[in-house]
């Protein structure tokens, strides 16, 4: 027998409560009422691409080596791909046992390294293309090649309205590939994540959350995603599939940001100023890449008035307007790295904090600012940062030295979230939807039992799936198995480096 993974971008428990009292998303609270249903806390950050490669291998950051969409290594930025993944997938692994499977749109599985099935690349992939390993070939081709790329810039450059038209369209066709693919019998393990909600909920999750009815051009794309969940969840049952429904992190409504450069540089550890440009060439706005622009007479004109700036007091309404100015803007106020001792790195919102390279004693600095930004307090005397730690605190494995000095995050329950952009006050009032850490996980399986109130972690959902797949575990995995059976481990590494390079 085999699994049926379906991976909802950014659902959490309080999400599914929310959309399902609107109408939405029916099937998987059916499921959630009558099967397994847990909170499962995701990594460090909680982030789509970290987020979905732990659910995939079972390990932290620290054993796969992705921290974010970008890999800085070697003194240029690009958006990673499945060759930054230094830990195997799961259905890599069963491809290696020559059971076949349907990876579609999972984040970082593109290029297809192990496959035995058909893979389908995920929207960070942009035009990749599509690979089938499999006798039946032409069958899955006939299916497969009626799907259509929708490019998720279009979000930012169309606006929301004529994008959902798009997006509409597109998932009347991802259903009809979907049900093609869950037609054929002999494909037997499905590996599917929807992006499309994490989208819309960046844009209105305060929208669905509130009393307000959501805006029309929304509710018909949310319409349409029920009619693809709900048939695809109705044919997995049919099948008699395990059903595993999944998120990478959950949602939430933050009050304030809190911009932690600013704070560096008022405590004397992040120095100078700089402007960065935001490049047009980044596969969608959210991923930002910013270059340091040459310091001309513009800038330090700027940079005289943003320290004058600091020395009036203004009425936090125009803040408000300034960060909302820059947010919408493609340049981006920063300290200047080189000097700093101490800066945010600049991802929306900032995660991570680098101490200078050039500094003695480092790992005595980092301390001392862990220390110092822990201590930091509102008026209300609750901490500002919920999570300020070092990397060694957070991560652990091999690949620890690729991650920032200090990881960073908002008080969530304060409603705080951080942002690097320098301004000239340490925090502004503002509604912004953004991730959190509890993330969700359903099951639908004998060897599951039903459970209440269980918070899990996302590591555990790679093991149990091992275990309901009855084949050996992966050594090293990071959580534990839900599944009621007897396991075994073995280390399929060696075998993986080998087949990743033949295919
Ligand atoms: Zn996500």
């Amino acid at each position: 027998m085999g699994v049926f993974v379906l991976g909802i971008d950014g659902l959490s428990l309080e999400c599914l409560r929310r959309l399902s009292n609107k109408g939405h998303l029916n099937s998987i609270s059916f499921l959630a009422e009558r099967y397994f249903k847990a909170i499962a806390k995701a990594c460090f950050p909680p982030q789509t691409v970290p987020a979905w490669t732990s659910i995939f291998t079972g390990v932290n950051p620290g054993k796969h080596g992705v921290f974010g969409f970008f890999n800085a290594e070697g003194g240029s930025t690009r958006v990673c791909s499945s060759l930054d993944v230094k830990f195997p997938y799961i259905f890599e692994i069963l491809s290696m046992h020559k059971r076949s499977v349907v990876v579609y749109n999972v984040p970082l599985s593109y290029p297809f390294r192990v496959l035995y099935g058909v893979g389908v690349p995920d929207w960070l992939a942009g035009n990749g293309k599509v690979l089938i390993k499999h006798e039946k070939r032409n069958l899955i081709e006939d299916i497969v090649k009626r799907r259509v790329y929708l490019n998720p810039l279009l979000r930012s450059v169309l606006g929301w309205r004529k994008f959902a038209e798009i997006l509409e369209k597109e998932l009347k066709i991802r259903k009809w590939v979907l049900e093609g693919l869950l037609e054929f019998h002999f494909l037997e393990n499905y590996f599917i994540v929807l992006s499309d909600l994490d989208w819309i909920m960046h844009s209105f999750y305060h929208v669905i959350t509130g009393k307000n009815e959501v805006p029309n051009f929304i509710k018909k794309v949310l319409d349409e995603f029920d009619s693809l969940v709900d048939s695809l969840i109705g044919r997995a049952i049919r099948r008699n599939l395990d059903i595993i429904i999944a998120s990478d992190h959950g949602f939430k409504t933050y009050s304030k940001v809190v911009f932690v450069n600013t704070i560096l540089r008022k405590l004397g550890l992040a120095r100078g100023f700089t402007i960065r440009r935001v490049s047009e060439k980044a596969p969608v706005k959210k991923l930002q890449m910013h270059k340091p622009s040459r310091t001309g007479i513009i800038e330090k004109t700027l940079a005289v008035l943003f320290d004058s700036l600091q020395r009036v007091p203004l009425a936090n309404n125009i803040h408000r307007q300034i960060y909302k100015k820059v947010i919408s803007s493609n340049v981006r106020f920063f300290v200047d790295s080189n000097i700093s001792l101490a800066f945010a790195s600049l991802s929306i919102p900032a995660f991570f904090i680098n101490i200078n390279s050039k500094i003695e004693a480092k790992d005595k600095y980092t301390n001392y600012v862990v220390r110092l930004l822990s201590g930091i307090r509102d008026k209300y005397n609750r901490r500002v940062f919920g999570l300020v730690a070092k990397k060694d605190q957070i991560y652990w494995g091999a690949f620890v030295n690729k991650a920032p000095d200090i990881c960073i995050f908002g008080n969530v329950k304060a409603g705080y979230i951080t942002s690097p952009v320098l301004m000239g006050v340490p925090a502004i009032r503002k509604i912004t939807n953004y991730h959190d850490f509890d993330a969700v996980l359903i099951a639908k399986s004998e060897s599951i039992p039903r459970t209440n109130h269980r918070v899990i972690s996302i590591y555990d959902i790679a093991p149990s799936l091992y275990a309901l797949l009855d084949i050996p575990i992966q050594k090293g995995l990071d959580g534990k198995s839900l599944v009621n059976k007897k396991e075994s481990y073995v280390n399929y590494i060696i075998r993986w480096k080998i087949a990743s390079k033949v295919h």
